[in-house]
């Protein structure tokens, strides 16, 4: 590195004492380190520009869509259908949009999607793995958190300036983008009967959250928040993004069983029993049963695509633990053989987890923090122990915080 003052940036020109450093290349060519940061923030930009290209000519059809998912989301193939077909229409939608040459050409309406499913059976996880697949950008936010006028929590804009920095703020990258959001649900009117006192807060953030999903060019704030009212602000067009609303709708089945039961369709379920006769209700659902759980009809109008997941099985929740590309199981023994160790979960310390999971009633989601417990006195010992070959969890670990079973290279003594 040469730092004489005479020297200057062979790119923008600037002296040696002006700048932290200069990198010396062939030729007396010089690059001070302002360069080099813009140098990188065009790089990442061309990078995200050229993903978005990818997307826009190799449209994956919606099998492969669902193929990818498979990989990644357990079950939920009703579920997975239903939105490999939702994604595969919004881009060709957006391609058509932009190819339309003539007024009279139809307009295709974006369709945002809604899932309805008991927590913890990979909604999130899902929206997320398909962004990931499609290579656009995505955003996750909880409709509790959101706020109408944006005093208390997050305005609407949070979620949109969410979406931006995971673009790495490429504007063009960001309108593309796919955006979850949680819990929706719960800004519904709590019950039909509160209807009489309206609740209006949930109506403001209804209306709030309209806007952007309907197609709004909304100004946000680059650094958040009202902290710096003077930033100038960053305008993000919401047509194009994809939203994903996902949430449990406790109760939906009875209201779609007495709706069928009401119908010329003549369905006599009450409400599902099991967890194939709530699937097969939830597939009936229609826009209209959003309007019981408080919903303005011109939110329903804007989710058009209603998909339901299923309460997993146990044998779902057994899958999700050792058959996913990055399962809890297949993350452990890549932990342990970083060690040099290899471990086996016995077939019955697998049930145990799930057994314990299921007590927890939130789905997948308990399956890591009931593994993470239980082997944390396991992962504090085993880099202490030596001549370790194996260790072998048994269901005793889960069910008994017992030891595992230590099996060592030499004299093959256990511990
Ligand atoms: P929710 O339906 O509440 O959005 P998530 O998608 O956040 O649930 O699931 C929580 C965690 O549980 C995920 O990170 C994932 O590890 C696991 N999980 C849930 N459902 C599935 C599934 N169907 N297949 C694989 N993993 C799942």
């Amino acid at each position: 590195m040469k730092t004489k003052e005479s020297v200057k940036c062979s790119f923008c020109g600037r002296n040696a004492k002006d700048v932290t450093g200069l990198i010396e290349g062939p030729e007396k060519i010089f690059i001070c380190d302002f360069c080099v940061d813009s140098a990188v923030d065009i790089l990442r930009h061309n990078k995200v520009s050229s993903l978005e290209l990818q997307e826009r000519h190799e449209l994956p059809k919606p099998s492969e869509i669902k193929s990818y998912l498979d990989e990644y989301v357990i079950g939920q193939d009703y579920a997975k259908r239903v939105l490999s077909v939702a994604v595969y229409n919004h881009y060709k939608r957006i391609r058509s949009n932009e190819a339309r040459s003539g007024k009279n050409d139809i307009e295709l309406e974006k369709s945002n999607i809604l899932f309805i499913g008991p927590t913890g059976t990979g909604k999130t996880l899902m929206a997320k793995t398909l962004a990931k697949f499609l290579k656009v950008p995505f955003a996750i936010a909880d409709a509790t958190t959101i706020t109408e006028a944006g005093y208390v929590g997050d305005d609407v804009e949070t979620v949109l300036l969410n979406l931006l920095q995971n673009a790495n703020y490429n504007v063009e990258a960001a309108q593309r983008g796919i955006i979850y959001i949680d819990e929706i649900d719960k800004i519904g009117r709590k019950s039909e009967s509160s209807s009489i006192t309206r609740d209006v807060s949930g109506e403001g953030v209804q209306q709030a959250l309209l806007k952007i999903l309907e197609g709004t060019r909304s100004g946000v704030p680059p650094k958040g928040g009202r902290k710096h009212p003077e930033q100038p602000l960053i305008y993000i067009d919401t047509t194009n993004i994809l939203f994903i609303c996902g949430g449990a709708f406790e109760g939906m089945e009875k209201v779609i069983a007495t709706r069928l039961k009401n119908s010329t369709i003549g369905f006599t379920a009450e409400a599902g029993e099991t967890v194939e006769e709530n699937l097969a209700l939830l597939k009936h659902a229609e826009p209209q049963d959003l309007l019981k759980f408080g919903f303005i009809p011109e939110i329903i109008g804007r989710l058009p695509v209603l998909a339901a997941l299923e309460e997993l099985t146990d044998s779902a929740l057994l899958d999700i633990l050792t058959r996913p590309k990055n399962a809890i199981i297949k993350q452990f023994e890549k932990l342990f053989s970083l060690e040099n160790v290899e471990v086996e979960f016995t077939s019955d310390a697998l049930e145990a987890i799930v057994a314990k999971a299921k007590l927890r009633k939130t789905g997948a989601r308990a399956l890591r923090s009931i593994v993470e417990e239980s082997m944390l006195n396991v992962m504090y010992e085993v880099p202490d122990k030596k001549n370790l070959e194996k260790v072998i969890i048994t269901k005793e670990v889960f069910s008994e915080n017992a030891e595992p079973q230590y099996i060592y290279k030499k004299n093959k003594q256990t511990a």
